[in-house]
Order: C-alpha cells, then structure tokens, then sequence
C-alpha cells in the first residue's frame, strides 16, 4: 500500500528541525484540545486524537524519528520500504485503508491555538469552512530519475470536494436553519458537579446554523474519497530524502475551505553500477590485466552515456580516476559534480595450456626491477628478519 496519510510533523504542527521539548509541548496542547473526554461523540476529534498520539510516539523517540525522518512511515511497516517491492505503480492500493488513515485529518498548522483556558473551541466552531489536511507521500524512484529528473502520473486515493453540491455541502437549492440541538446559541452547558461547562455544540460545532439538508453524497462534508491524479515533476539532482511540496494538492478542505499541500518524499533506488556521493558519480570498472600493464584506452559509463578513459601503463589495482563535470548537477547551484572511475584488475581465469605457456615464457623474462613495489617488500622482510635474529642471538 503506498503511504498517503499526514506528516507527522503537520500533524503536531510543528517544524521538521523542532526540539524534544516542542515536540512535547506541541502534542500537550494538541492533547489537552482533542481528547476524547473533552470531545464526547466528536468522531473527527477522537481521529484527531488518534494521529496526534501516534506521531508523538515516533516523534519524541530519537531513533524513531530518524527512522520516520529517513523512510517516512514506510519506517514502520504498511508502506514501500526502501529497496522494497514497490514498482511505482499503485494496482496494489487498498483504497479504503489508505483513506481510513487520513479520515480525520485536520485543517494543517493553522488551526492550532492555545486552549490553555479550557474553552474547548475548535477549528470548525469558529467558521464554516476549513482547510484541508496536508498529505506526505513516499515515493520510490530510479537512479536515473533522481539523477536527470523525471515526470510521473500519480494516482492518489484522497479526499476531493464533493462534485454534486460544489463543495458546500448544502443540497443542491437548499439553504441552512437554526440548530435545534443548541437552540441557535453555538454552546451547550454541562454541569459537572460544581462547575458549569461550556462546550462547542457539537451539531453545528458553534456557528448556532446547521445545513437544512446536507448533500446526500458527501453527507454535508463538502468532499468525497476518490482517486486524484497528480502530475509530479522530479527535478534533476534530487536524492533521498528530498521533499517536494505540491501547494494545494492535498486533501480537499471542509466545506469548500481551502485544500492542503501535498508533500512528495522521495527515496532513490540504489543502482548496480553508480553509486552517487552528493553530486559525484563513483563508478568501479575492471579491465583486463594486460590493458593496466601496457596501458590503453577503454570506454566507460557515465550517467551522461559512454565516455573514453586512458589507462597510463602500469596502472595499479584501485587507483581512481577522474572525468571532470561528468556527475550530477547541483539542483540549487547548477554547477555538475564529478565521475569517478576506480579500476579493478581483472586477471584471467581458467587459462589453456597454450595461455599458460605463454605466461611461464612472459614469468622467465621479467626481473626484479619490473616489480618495484615486491623488491622493497621483500628489502623490508629481510632487514626484520635481520634484527629479530639478533635479538634472539
Ligand atoms: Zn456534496
Ligand atoms: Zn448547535
């Protein structure tokens, strides 16, 4: 299933670089504002509740939040992990589940505000219309997209404003009347041994008007589940853990309110013959024995397309070479990283007679001086040898 369903750190309003102690902070206020107690019958609330409980339990455990921070929720399981079975389709998407997880998502940072006094306000008592809860989305793509950028279709299960009554939720014609439950005043009065509680009214969630006949599609909502499609644009250069923000393509608002973002967090396939280092391409090529000994030109890849290297004569096992502006280009500064190549020597396997021979004649030839790095070895050896001996004499 892929992940849609709200950014933790939306969810508790706060910065992706906030403290421990405004994390803590964050979830108390949120806490104390939609507990299930302080929100009888209140189903959006007790979702609200829900999800602020869930991302501070990641949020305030340090390796959890670098889990989250790293792979999303995909971290915790129910989502494309990296290097997981995920193909970038979406066939596989239980439409319902992905939905149920972002059902009582609430109107985004903005709605956030100190309930120290107990008023027990929300959001939703204050207007009729708000906005709608921004959405994370992981997204696994290719190497190749990462590194030269990429255009993607992509297929989201989210709420969009209701197509029968235009997002207002009223039925088409008819208008709103006074609340019956609350008698227009927008506040119920509880009693609790001594004290006296205000609270919202949850019919009309204090604006003392309810709908005279809500839309039967969206059930007043002014937005249904379904499908949206979204057009992503990768830019080149993008790595893991790049986010791209997509204003207004989030979930639709409440009652015509306005929509939430959509944030894309990206997650790069590793590759089986690059392997990037920031905006450096490192690459490790093997060649042939002989080429390293005599020298010679070979072709290697780039993630531009095929490049020309000259191996000098004598060229070590490891030794690392650069093509210069070959690599990724900087997103921000424009400027092109580098390509590394690293060779490998490659000696021949399962030889013939004949090879064999011919490597035995090519052995009698050569001298010590053809193996400078061996004669200082073995110079090195000797020179121990010699002193351990005279220790031991
Ligand atoms: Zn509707
Ligand atoms: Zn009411």
């Amino acid at each position: 299933m892929p992940d849609v369903r709200p950014d933790y750190y939306e969810v508790l309003g706060i910065p992706r670089d906030a403290s421990a102690e405004d994390i803590k902070k964050a979830y108390r206020r949120l806490a104390l504002q939609y507990h299930p107690d302080r929100n009888p019958g209140n189903k959006a609330a007790e979702e609200k509740f829900k999800q602020i409980s869930e991302a501070y339990e990641v949020l305030s455990d340090p390796e959890k939040r670098r889990q989250y921070d790293q792979f999303g929720h995909a971290a915790f399981g129910g989502g494309p992990g990296p290097g997981g079975g995920f193909t970038g389709g979406f066939g596989g998407i239980d439409l319902e589940e992905a939905l149920r997880t972002f059902m009582g998502a609430f109107g985004g940072a903005g709605s956030i505000f100190d309930d120290f006094f107990g008023v027990g306000v929300e959001e939703e008592g204050r207007g009729e219309s708000h906005r709608g809860g921004d959405l994370r989305f992981d997204l696994e793509i290719d190497f190749e997209e990462a590194v030269l950028g990429s255009r993607r279709e992509l297929q989201l299960p989210m709420l969009q404003p209701c197509p029968d009554c235009g997002g207002s939720g009223a039925e088409r014609g008819s208008g709103r009347e006074r609340c019956r439950h609350c008698g227009g005043r927008g506040m119920i009065v509880h009693s609790q041994g001594f004290f006296q509680v205000r609270r919202t009214c949850p019919h009309c969630h204090g604006t003392g008007e309810v709908l005279a006949r809500p839309c039967r599609t969206c059930r007043g909502e002014g937005r249904v589940k379904a499908r949206r499609t979204v057009e992503l644009k990768i830019p080149a250069g993008v790595e893991t853990g790049s986010r791209l923000r997509l204003a207004g393509h989030g979930e639709a608002g409440f009652r015509g309110g306005a929509a939430g973002d959509l944030y894309v967090v990206l997650h790069v396939r590793p590759h089986d013959v690059f392997e990037r280092r920031g905006d450096d391409i490192l690459c490790e090529v093997p060649i042939p024995f002989d080429v390293a000994i005599t020298g010679g030109e070979i072709e290697v890849p780039t993630i531009h397309g095929p490049a020309r290297l000259k191996i000098p004569a004598g060229t070590e096992s490891g030794r690392m070479f650069r093509l210069a502006g070959q690599g990724v280009r900087n997103p921000r500064q424009g400027v092109h990283g580098d390509h590394f190549v690293r060779v490998r020597i490659e000696v021949p396997q399962r030889l013939s007679a004949r090879q064999r021979k011919a490597l035995e004649e090519l052995r009698s030839l050569l001298e010590p001086s053809n193996y400078p790095e061996i004669t200082e070895f073995q110079r090195r050896v000797d020179r121990y040898y010699d002193r351990k001996a005279k220790l031991e004499a």
